[in-house]
């Protein structure tokens, strides 16, 4: 098929809910993708955070198809050893204490909402429904998570929204104080928001939530969808914040490549879900589990950690560096430009026509490329950006 092929199916046959890029993508190894036409692109992507060990890396490739000639699907009527090695191995690194397996981000703050509300019906009886998200935020595309998520634009067309959110304005601790009523049950935040045009919090503002967290009984939940598999330099960013969260969301990354997600819980929180109160059919397939294991085992030791940490840096300093470049802010390898031309949809599309894969939030460019990419590519990738940022 050629890409004109592919095009004009996409427009007859799909619902037309993306803007996409003008490339096909097919095959790809590393952080480097084909195209239909045998072209090669520079990943500074990842697939929106997905790939964190790149295209097809051999350990996962191994681990997928392994699994996938072994068994591929059991129900969760049954036991399933992957499942337990990833949750045991989840909390072992973050000293959570139950873990419940999903298949996306949005399913995974369906449990931390669900949690939330649950743990306080249990306690307080009802009444105490109400959770404090943050404007900017970005949780989901599902009703409820829509209604999560703060920002206008998302509350539109399918009402009504699931009742019982309140938004605060991210690093202003007044307005998460005005929100916090005795409805309030849980304050849910990403560290950095991610769509919502690489964010980061302040590290004052996140430990003032926490204390008034635990002061009241209210859950401090973060997702970490984004944020989460090593993607800032720490396995969860949270922990590059000195906080204890009482649940945490994660996917994107997770499965490097397969749908994942996973919502984790501190030890009060740990019989907050019975059986009969939540399921998913896939969630916890062996398939993605397996998956989710490999890139467990990879990202999470301290030499990589400290690899995503000198690489981001070092993307960083370069971008410093470049034209256009007005502002360059985020964590790890999670990295957002503001650009001076203000021009980042732009400069993206260009960056496409010229073989790099670069992502926006917002008005900002946003990179987040494979954390196992290599100096080469990112130099490779670099400089394709300085070319199109000259223009
Ligand atoms: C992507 C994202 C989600 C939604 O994840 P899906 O897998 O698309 O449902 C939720 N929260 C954050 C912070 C995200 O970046």
């Amino acid at each position: 098929m050629t890409f004109e092929e592919i095009r004009n199916d996409e427009q007859q046959y799909m619902m037309h809910t993306y803007g996409r890029f003008q490339t096909a993508l097919v095959s790809g190894k590393g952080a480097v993708a084909k195209d239909v036409d045998g072209k090669e692109y520079i990943d500074f992507t990842s697939g929106i955070g997905v790939n964190c060990l790149g295209y097809c890396d051999e350990g996962w490739v191994k681990a997928v198809s392994e699994q996938a000639g072994r068994i591929q699907h059991i129900s969760n009527l049954y036991y399933s050893p992957l499942q337990t090695e990833v949750s045991k191995k989840l909390c072992e690194l973050t000293g959570f204490d139950k873990v419940f397996l999903c298949n996306s981000g949005a399913e995974a703050n369906e449990c931390a909402i669900k949690i939330a509300r649950k743990y306080s019906f249990d306690k307080y009886g009802q009444g105490r429904q109400k959770i404090v998200t943050l404007v900017n935020s970005f949780h989901g595309r599902t009703v409820t998570t829509l209604a999560a998520t703060g920002q206008d634009v998302f509350h539109n067309f399918f009402f009504p929204f699931t009742e019982g959110f309140a938004y605060a304005e991210a690093n202003n601790i007044d307005s998460v104080k005005k929100c916090i009523d005795n409805e309030v049950c849980a304050v849910f935040i990403e560290l950095v928001q991610g769509e919502g045009g690489v964010m980061p919090l302040d590290k004052e503002f996140v430990a003032e939530i926490e204390k008034i967290c635990s002061e009241k009984d209210i859950l401090l939940m973060v997702d970490e969808v984004q944020t989460g598999m090593s993607r800032t330099g720490a396995v969860y960013c949270y922990q590059n914040y000195g906080i204890k969260p009482d649940v945490i969301t994660s996917a994107k990354g997770l499965g490097g490549g397969v749908p994942i997600g996973a919502c984790l819980c501190s030890e009060k929180l740990a019989e907050v879900m019975t059986a009969g109160t939540h399921g998913t059919t896939f969630g916890g397939n062996p398939i993605a589990c397996a998956a989710a294991k490999e890139v467990l085992s990879r990202v999470t030791t301290p030499e990589f950690l400290a690899e995503v940490r000198a690489k981001g840096e070092y993307i960083r300093e370069k971008l410093q560096t470049m034209p256009n470049v007005k502002e360059v802010r985020g964590m790890g390898m999670m990295i957002g430009i503001v650009t001076e031309k203000d021009n980042a949809k732009e400069i993206a599309g260009k960056c496409v026509a010229n073989g790099l894969l670069i992502l926006t939030a917002k008005t900002l460019l946003r990179l987040l490329p494979p954390l196992n990419i290599t100096y080469e590519e990112i130099d490779r990738g670099l400089n394709i950006l300085k070319t199109v940022m000259e223009d």
